[in-house]
């Protein structure tokens, strides 16, 4: 089985004073992208779904996908859900627990935008959407004290998990930076998969503490995102 995963971060207009333009996706494009998904077949499907499956305990859809959001921003609430809303899709969105109503403070010289309050993720939460961790504070993994990183990832996991009252399976490395250090420990603090950014497709081999997703930028036409889902299905690794 192949399944793709997609990542965004903002729908929405396109910041002009942005670092990361490619952040964002305008409105219009997320709406054509979905419609066009939608009519090609592609069903969303959640992390625990996908794990099911892995242990060989759930059937999919004949065309899977997972839409997924980093940083939790509230945007995602105001614009992004009502459109998945009206396609008949939802998401995983990766959000930092100890940052929730706050901004993305982790990067102090872009504009800030404010992030999903506790309550905001409790009432998308309780409309099917699923969530999981992108570590307590946007922590560089790699980069910071083993015993560091664990704590981010374990205590994420928890707060995730108090919050929602259910199982948090899956682990958004910051900044799509992890080693094997940082795996055996998101391992180590309860996590049954990780993801990251890479132009590449999910197959049934695939490492689940690396699992792939392809960016989608203010760039990408709809037409290059379908011709990605299409040709990757022909690429191994
Ligand atoms: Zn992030």
């Amino acid at each position: 089985m192949v399944v793709p995963i997609l990542v965004f971060h903002k729908i929405g207009p396109v910041p002009p004073d942005s670092r990361y333009p490619r952040n964002s996706v305008r409105a219009e494009q997320f709406d054509a992208l979905l419609k066009s998904l939608k009519g090609a077949g592609y069903e969303g499907i959640g992390f625990a779904q996908y794990l099911a499956h892995r242990r060989g305990e759930a059937t999919l859809p004949r065309k899977p996908i997972i839409l997924t959001f980093d940083d939790g921003y509230r945007s995602n609430a105001d614009i992004a859900v009502p459109i998945m809303r009206t396609h008949g899709f939802t998401a995983t969105i990766f959000v930092i627990p100890g940052l929730l109503g706050q901004t993305n403070r982790w990067d102090a010289d872009e504009p800030q935008e404010p992030l999903l309050s506790a309550d905001e993720v409790r009432a998308l939460h309780a409309e099917g959407f699923s969530f999981g961790s992108h570590t307590l504070t946007h922590a560089r993994l790699t980069a910071v004290a083993p015993d560091r990183a664990l704590h981010e990832l374990r205590a994420s996991r928890e707060a995730l998990e108090a919050l929602l009252g259910e199982p948090v399976t899956t682990i958004c490395y910051p900044w799509a930076q992890h080693d094997a250090g940082v795996r055996r420990l998101a391992r180590e603090a309860g996590y049954a998969c990780g993801v990251e950014i890479r132009r590449r497709l999910n197959r049934d081999d695939t490492d689940l503490m690396v699992l792939h997703r392809i960016p989608v930028t203010y760039l990408d036409s709809t037409w290059r995102i379908r011709w990605d889902l299409f040709r990757l299905q022909f690429r191994r690794s």
